[in-house]
């Protein structure tokens, strides 16, 4: 189980990327966040949210989702887009803010609801 992302309600806001920041570091630090708009370099108003599970690195963009097995994905099996794909792999994975009574703060932050949990 982990939190799911829904790319056609994303409005590309970055709140949970901040969130995910703050809930690593307890700063805006942009750099600890597992959870990132993903933007790909040569479509103009294109995106989606990337997120750095334990195993997984998945891509949620608007025509669908990409999982990616850690390991898999420095081997060229997807295209990733923009070079902000490698340094998700040097990042903590997502641990669901367990710290956290009120559950997974990017899914609180969303505005739109495009992170969720089922
Ligand atoms: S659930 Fe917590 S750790 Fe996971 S992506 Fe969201 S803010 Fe980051
Ligand atoms: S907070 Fe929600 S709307 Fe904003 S970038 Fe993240 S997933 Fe998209």
């Amino acid at each position: 189980m982990g939190v799911k992302i829904d790319p056609l309600k994303c409005n590309a806001c970055m709140a949970c990327e901040l969130a995910c920041g703050y809930h690593r570091d307890d700063a805006f630090a942009l750099l600890s966040s597992c959870v990132v708009l993903y933007r790909a370099k040569d479509r103009k108003d294109y995106y989606g949210v990337m997120l750095k599970e334990e195993e997984s690195l998945i891509i949620a963009r608007p025509e669908g989702l990409e999982v990616n097995r850690i390991g898999a994905v420095d081997e060229g099996s997807s295209d990733k887009g923009d070079a902000s794909a490698k340094p998700m792999l040097l990042r903590e994975a997502c641990d669901l803010c367990d710290d956290r009574d009120d559950g997974p703060l990017c899914q609180q932050m969303c505005p739109v609801g495009a992170i969720y949990q089922d």
